[in-house]
């Protein structure tokens, strides 16, 4: 890259890239390392191969520095626990000989040991291994994995920047390891931890290394002044160092908050901040401290999260003012590019128009260079790029996919009245009884049935047309027919159909809503070897037609008994997909919980007495930052609530979430008003019964006495256990019997004897409240 002017110094520049390859090389060349088909040796060619491609698809597209280390075989947030020697004993003693098989014991258990625990990174879809951490841990520096990428960046010729988790967001991270005590703060260790990460940061500059990133995404969160304290106290000890690279802090996800003014004192060269979504207030922030005065600043423009192309006019001007602000402003996505699919010019079936307005990995790696580029050389120097955004951005914005007047008609005529069920709980609790005439403790499931292998290769074969829509319809229907049969058997109160027909919660409905998108190549790693194809919400969403009514009715028909009509709600549909840059979010979900309360109605009007929309992602999205999160929760409510209130007073709406930990959301799910919730409260034993009885939680709720994460058959003690604890927190007339989830990932075998052992305690407690 040719560099000239005063402005010389700005460099365009990633925070990490995705790592499977086009093909999702790495997930095979992985799994078949699990199953003893791929050699060590020949894996990790593999992984060199991908690297170097990399790096390659980087320089290409401009880039002029490329992170090293941000590669994984797994996980980042477990590669930093073996760099630091973080590693559990029950782990160092499985698999004691090879570090490769000790890695991925970590990860994955083996046969004798559990694995890590593995958690949700920040509010992405994203997920990492917890480090277990105790008093008694002994940290050790394995610089090995990070010296030998950056040597490899190196000697392809890359100027190279080894990135690593930082020690305050490691320690936040962690969580204390069995048999540690719950109140054990990892943050303690860290005067323990930080010689071990001078140890890193000396190898890594005797390796090369000019500059070492620093990730510490925990400090855009609400912090205490303890742990600002802590962060204060890392930097001023790791700038003070004599023998080590200059370091580069980088936050994402949010803005900085009272951890800039933090940052910006402390005794390091630069700061990675990001300028998008909810972390823009970063902008106003940085100029009420007075800037970075000496300091290299990574300006985060683009937005590392979605697939849209950016205004680069808008981001020239961000960095505009940031230029003013540092020493030296280089240019960077907001966050790493994990979080999106690697390259767009590969979904070749996508309306041409469309496909200019998508930006991949690799896109925004180009949309980087160029930004930098503007600055080096001048706008004049990228005047037919600017225009060509122009132009797309124009498109977008204009065209009938991103605006159908019919769809924008109905959201403006939404009132306040229509997000409200027209009758007070009382009277529907009271209308739904006498439809319904359930038993006490009606036993029911959250929705699927186990997905056999029949299924997806009747999936698979309808795609690749060896059978054609009837024939796969007669396998479905074949299906719904023998889980009707079952439930019926088992004698099961509220059924359902069993979701044979759904590839995914969220996939099957963008599949047939308008202003959907789906991508062939789009995978993104959700963790380890799995990768999901989150759908693409482009345009107004509509509905051209019923998208459930008809598997319903099929289920109804054949049984007396109540079937549920079952749906994924609003705020799960836009967690789960990504979303529309141009517009709020709160529209978004508004235009996506109309069309789900078209569905609604119309289930209601097929006979279905019972209706389910499913939220389990309400938490997840949750802001990182308290200050946002009224905001959000007032329209993600309000989006459930319009979907589902359009329906008579008999008409029962129920609502399942799968996590157990949700006392912060707790007004949220009242104000969802559905008539039942369903939650997982297996492992935690009952305890969300508890949380909800003392919020004065005043409808029925569904607490799971069935950890259907395990393949384990809870006895029928154990459930009346679990009852008689529910039973405590909850009355008998609101207290429903079901699993934790659904059960698509469990095998027919133990779904039978759980479910059986479910209806036999249930009724044992019936007959005992009778008596
Ligand atoms: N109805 C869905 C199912 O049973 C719910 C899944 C979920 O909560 N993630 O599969
Ligand atoms: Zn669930």
């Amino acid at each position: 890259m040719t560099t000239k002017s005063a402005a010389a110094a700005t460099r365009g520049t990633v925070h990490g890239y995705p790592r499977q390859g086009q093909g999702r090389e790495l997930k095979k060349a992985i799994e078949g390392y699990w199953k003893g088909t791929v050699t060590a040796e020949a894996l990790q060619s593999t992984a060199a191969g991908l690297r170097r491609e990399r790096w390659q698809q980087l320089a290409d597209a401009g880039i002029d520095e490329v992170p090293t280390g941000d590669f994984s075989l797994y996980d980042h947030v477990l590669d930093t626990s073996v760099a630091l020697g973080a590693i559990p004993a029950r782990h160092r003693a499985a698999v004691a000989a090879d570090p490769l098989d000790r890695y991925f014991a970590m990860a994955r258990g083996t046969q004798q040991v559990a694995p890590l625990e593995m958690t949700k990174w920040f509010d992405t879809n994203y997920h990492y291994l917890v480090p277990e951490l105790g008093p008694g841990t002994v940290f050790a520096a394995d610089s090995g994995k990070q010296v030998a990428e950056l040597r490899e960046a190196l000697a392809l010729g890359h100027a190279a920047r080894p990135v690593l988790l930082g020690p305050v967001t490691f320690l936040l991270l962690a969580k204390p390891a069995p048999g540690v005590a719950a109140a054990f703060q990892p943050l303690t260790l860290l005067d323990r931890l930080l010689p071990v990460y001078a140890e890193l940061l000396a190898d890594l500059r005797a390796a090369g290394a000019d500059w070492v990133q620093l990730d510490e995404p925990a400090l855009v969160q609400d912090r205490t002044p303890a742990e600002l304290n802590a962060a204060a106290r890392a930097y001023r000890e790791l700038g003070a160092l004599t023998d080590r690279p200059k370091l580069l802090v980088a936050s994402y996800f949010d803005r900085l908050g009272e951890a800039l003014p933090v940052l910006a004192k402390a005794p390091i060269e630069g700061l990675a901040l990001d300028f998008t979504g909810p972390a823009a207030g970063n902008l106003a922030d940085l100029a009420a401290v007075g800037g970075l005065p000496g300091k290299r600043l990574v300006a985060g423009v683009i937005d590392g999260r979605n697939v849209w192309i950016n205004d680069l006019g808008k981001s020239l001007a961000t960095l505009a003012t940031l230029l003013g602000l540092a020493d030296r402003v280089d240019v960077a996505p907001s966050c790493s590019l994990l979080h999106v699919p690697l390259d767009a010019t590969a979904e070749r079936d996508l309306d041409p128009q469309l496909a200019r307005w998508l930006a991949f990995a690799r896109q925004k790696a180009g949309e980087t260079a160029l930004l930098a580029r503007a600055l080096r050389e001048g706008t004049g120097a990228v005047t037919a790029e600017l225009a060509a955004n122009r132009a797309d951005l124009a498109s977008r914005a204009a065209s009938p996919i991103t605006r159908d007047p019919a769809v924008r008609a109905r959201t403006a005529a939404v009132t306040e009245a229509d997000g409200r069920r027209p009758q007070a709980y009382p009277e529907r609790a009271e209308a739904q009884r006498a439809r319904l005439g359930l038993p006490l403790l009606p036993t029911t499931t959250i929705g699927s049935f186990p997905q056999t292998t029949e299924l997806r290769t009747a999936r698979a074969d309808l795609t690749a047309g060896r059978i054609d829509a009837t024939g796969y319809r007669e396998r479905i229907e074949a299906e719904v027919r023998e889980v009707i049969a079952y439930q019926e058997k088992a004698g099961l109160d509220v059924l359902v159909h069993g979701e044979p027909e759904r590839n995914d919660m969220v996939q099957y409905f963008a599949e047939q809503l308008t202003g959907y998108l789906a991508t062939r190549h789009g995978w993104v790693q959700s963790y380890g070897t799995r990768y999901v194809r989150p759908p693409v919400l482009a345009g107004d969403i509509s509905r051209p037609h019923p998208m459930t009514v008809d598997w319903y009715g099929y289920a109804q028909g054949l049984t007396d008994r109540p079937v549920k009509g079952m749906l994924t709600g609003p705020v799960t549909m836009l967690a789960w997909s990504f979303v529309r840059d141009d517009q709020p979010l709160a529209e978004t979900a508004r235009q996506v919980a109309l069309a789900l309360r078209e569905e609604v109605v119309d289930l209601e009007a097929a006979g279905a007495a019972v209706i389910q929309v499913d939220e389990p992602a309400l938490r997840e999205t949750l802001p990182l930052r308290a200050a946002d999160r009224p905001g959000y929760l007032a329209w993600a409510t309000e989006a459930f609530r319009l979907a589902t209130s359009g329906v008579r007073a008999d008409t029962q709406i129920h609502t399942h979430m799968c996590y157990a930990e949700f006392g912060d959301i707790l007004t949220a799910i009242d104000e969802l008003d559905a008539d039942v919730i369903s939650l997982e409260a297996a492992r935690s034993h009952m305890e969300v019964a508890d949380e909800l009885a003392g919020a004065g939680y005043p409808r029925e709720v569904g607490p799971g006495v069935w950890d259907i994460h395990s393949p384990r058959v809870p006895s029928t003690e154990e459930a009346v256990e679990l009852l008689r604890a529910g039973l405590l927190a909850i009355p008998a007339e609101r207290l429903w019997v079901n699993p934790d989830c659904g059960l698509k990932t469990r095998g027919w075998t133990e779904t039978r004897a759980s479910l059986e052992n479910l209806v036999t305690a249930a009724r044992r407690l019936r007959s005992e409240l009778a008596g």
